[in-house]
């Protein structure tokens, strides 16, 4: 996969340019130069979604399907399934799915022509050994990282977790290094973002294991009561307060204009914030 995409070429601004005829572009590497652009007719995804938007007029609809028609120059050179020879000349596709996908974008290298060429096989670079390389040393310097984290520290930021800094402790097995120490984090902003990354995993490697923090967000009206159960008013079908959702929106029953039809007491209202789980929480206390 290339995420910052190939050295010399850029991508076209917008999602429904099409390649110019005539210039460079990459694709599967290998660079290509562009003899055609022509429409497609709609297969039955591309008209499911045609039809999702409104029938807009095939003719200036911006996710309509094309063929690009190219010609290949240089790297990595595909063989025909049919006869094994190598392939001069083909055509690529592209369908609504893959213009409304965020991964879609044309590279395109400059008007001059011009694309850097690995000297070791020819691709485009970066090559595939070059993108393994860097590959290996981003994991190898994530795990130095992760073996530098001291017992009792915040796997996000390293530092030491103080009895008053919240934070969230992620028993069982460590699942970034085998064999290390429990995995904890601060929830405060910069740590947090990698606490949640990590549950998604934690809560992934056993089912039965509960959220600690990466509640989904429901749009309702949350009403907390006396005893700390909560009611959600117009939001998510499936949401059960506190049970299912995080909410922006919260409140003490006591407070509501009508006040509460339980009558729960002012007094001893644990408030709208998520009960503590104590299996979960760390010493200092997560909330
Ligand atoms: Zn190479
Ligand atoms: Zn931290
Ligand atoms: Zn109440
Ligand atoms: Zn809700």
């Amino acid at each position: 996969v290339i995420t910052h995409g190939p050295l010399g070429a850029a991508p076209l601004v917008g999602v429904r340019d099409r390649p110019p005829v005539g210039r460079l572009v990459f694709y599967a590497d290998a660079v290509w130069a562009v003899t055609a652009v022509e429409a497609l007719d709609l297969d039955d995804d591309d008209r499911d979604r045609w039809l999702a938007e409104g029938m807009p007029d095939p003719g200036t609809w911006w996710a309509a399907p094309y063929r690009v028609d190219v010609k290949h120059i240089g790297g990595r050179r595909p063989h025909d399934d049919d006869d094994g020879e190598p392939v001069d000349e083909g055509s690529i596709s592209v369908h609504t799915r893959h213009i409304h996908s965020p991964d879609f974008r044309w590279w395109v290298y400059p008007e001059s022509g011009r694309w850097p060429r690995c000297s070791c096989c020819g691709d485009p670079m970066p090559c595939r050994a070059d993108r393994e390389d860097r590959y290996v040393d981003a994991q190898l310097a994530e795990l130095r990282r992760l073996e530098s984290v001291m017992p009792g520290c915040c796997w996000g930021c390293r530092e030491p977790i103080t009895r008053r800094q919240h934070s969230v402790v992620y028993p069982g097995d460590n699942l970034d290094l085998p064999g290390g120490p429990e995995v904890a984090f601060h929830t405060r902003r910069g740590c947090g973002w990698r606490a949640d990354q990590y549950e998604l995993r934690w809560l992934a490697a056993d089912p039965s294991r509960d959220r600690i923090l990466t509640w989904p967000k429901c749009a309702g009206r949350l009403v907390v009561h006396g005893d700390g159960t909560s009611e959600c008013f117009g939001g998510d079908v499936d949401c059960r307060g506190h049970e299912t959702h995080d909410h922006a929106d919260a409140t003490a029953c006591y407070e509501q204009t009508h006040g509460c039809p339980k009558d729960c007491a002012r007094d001893g209202h644990p408030g709208t914030w998520r009960p503590r789980r104590r299996r979960r929480t760390t010493p200092g206390g997560a909330r």
